[in-house]
């Protein structure tokens, strides 16, 4: 459903609550002293609300409509809505309100406490956020979850890892807390993070033990093999290095595309030329990534031409793709003068192509040149891949 559609029916929803709070308030009322209330009124304030006319539309809605388990839906909807709508301020009123009155139950009073960290925290309230998530985090109730994926959020965006990491450590605390998978993954991630900053202060001991601990979350996690390939070719082991690209390879070979960097300083060493071909050409039956193909062939400059085009002429029939055209353009040009000047305009072309996004997310369609683990716009893990297809990489 559009967003359009998702907000028609939203706005429905809240209107429905509204009325049947305004319903039963009169209701009340008539029976009370036979003074009924005005429901025109009130839509009329909430549409000033909603269109965002006046702070009066507000007040008449938090004073007019009574707190109440009936109408909480309808409070809790109106301030989802002001903070969607960037409406900070007032959705953090509509929350607040909530919060201070007595006639809701202790689990209804923490709904609004969630909603109003998730004011805070859109606000850039951060600390604010964290301090109230963390009380609500001390009890262990239905919603101790929802809490946790909000601290996380944020300890996230702080890229402070040892903290996310603590989270998730004390929800899987307990016999009975079994965590899931996501979970699970999400703590695989932290210790790649932790590994990633110990790379930086070149503990190599501590790296392997982290790498090792985030495997023991998620066993096929391609990027701590990435991880421990790159810190191996640091320290010098490129024996270790290539084996951890290999173990990359047989867990996703679309992976390896992030590896191109670890394989291009492995093939300069001489002894270690014959494996980089072999993994690239394992990646490019494997994923049909094209770069594949073109690394390897550049590793073979003193090979026949007319060999180089017939592996250039079956690739690009497997798989049509633009970077395979710029390397064959470039292999005619050097071996056919005729042609070659014909074709020196389209020689650009590979610039060209090494301005387009490298990877994308296979969730919200983000795309970009560098290899994100966590989506900067969705926030998923491990769901940017290499692009395929004619402009694929
Ligand atoms: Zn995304």
């Amino acid at each position: 459903m559009s967003n359009a559609g998702i907000f028609l029916l939203l706005l429905l929803a809240i209107l429905c609550g509204y009325v049947m709070g305004i319903y039963q308030r009169r209701t009340d009322s008539d029976d009370a002293d036979g003074a009924p209330d005005s429901s025109q009124d009130l839509l009329k304030n909430l549409g000033y609300l909603l269109r965002e006319e006046t702070d009066a539309g507000l007040d008449q809605f938090i004073h007019r409509l009574d707190v109440s388990p009936a109408t909480l839906d309808t409070h809790l909807a109106v301030g989802g809505l002001l903070r969607r709508k960037g409406e900070i301020s007032r959705a953090i009123r509509v929350h607040q309100n909530l919060i201070s009155r007595p006639s809701l139950s202790k689990a209804q009073q923490r709904q609004a406490q969630i909603e109003l960290a998730q004011d805070f925290a859109q606000a850039g309230l951060l600390d604010r956020a964290e301090r109230l998530l963390l009380e609500l985090f001390e009890i262990d109730d239905a919603e101790r979850e929802k809490v946790a994926q909000l601290l996380v959020d944020i300890y996230q965006d702080e890229r402070e890892w040892e903290r996310a990491l603590d989270i998730v450590n004390q929800l899987g605390k307990g016999w009975f807390n079994k965590l899931s998978d996501h979970w699970q993954t999400l703590r695989a991630h932290f210790h790649c993070e932790l590994a990633a900053v110990a790379v930086q202060g070149g503990d190599l001991l501590t790296v392997r033990r982290i790498l090792k601990q985030a495997r023991a979350y998620q066993k096929n996690l391609a990027r701590s093999y990435l991880l421990e390939a790159e810190v191996e070719l640091q320290a010098g082991d490129s024996a270790r290095a290539l084996a951890a690209l290999e173990a990359l390879l047989a867990l996703d070979p679309d992976s390896l595309y992030a590896g191109l960097p670890v394989l291009q300083d492995l093939a300069k060493k001489e002894q270690y030329l014959p494996a980089v071909k072999r993994l690239l050409q394992q990646g490019w039956r494997q994923a049909g990534i094209a770069s594949f193909v073109v690394m390897e062939l550049e590793l073979e400059v003193g090979r026949d031409p007319e060999v180089r085009k017939e592996i250039l002429e079956v690739a690009i029939q497997k798989s049509p793709n633009l970077r395979l055209l710029a390397a064959y353009l470039a292999l005619l040009i050097e071996t056919n003068k005729e042609v070659g000047s014909v074709l020196e305009p389209l020689a650009a072309i590979g610039e060209k192509l090494n301005k387009l996004p490298h990877f994308k997310c296979s969730q919200c369609g983000f795309a970009g040149k560098q290899v994100h683990w966590l989506c900067p716009s969705c926030k998923t893990w491990s769901s940017l891949r290499p692009i395929k297809g004619l402009e694929g990489v």
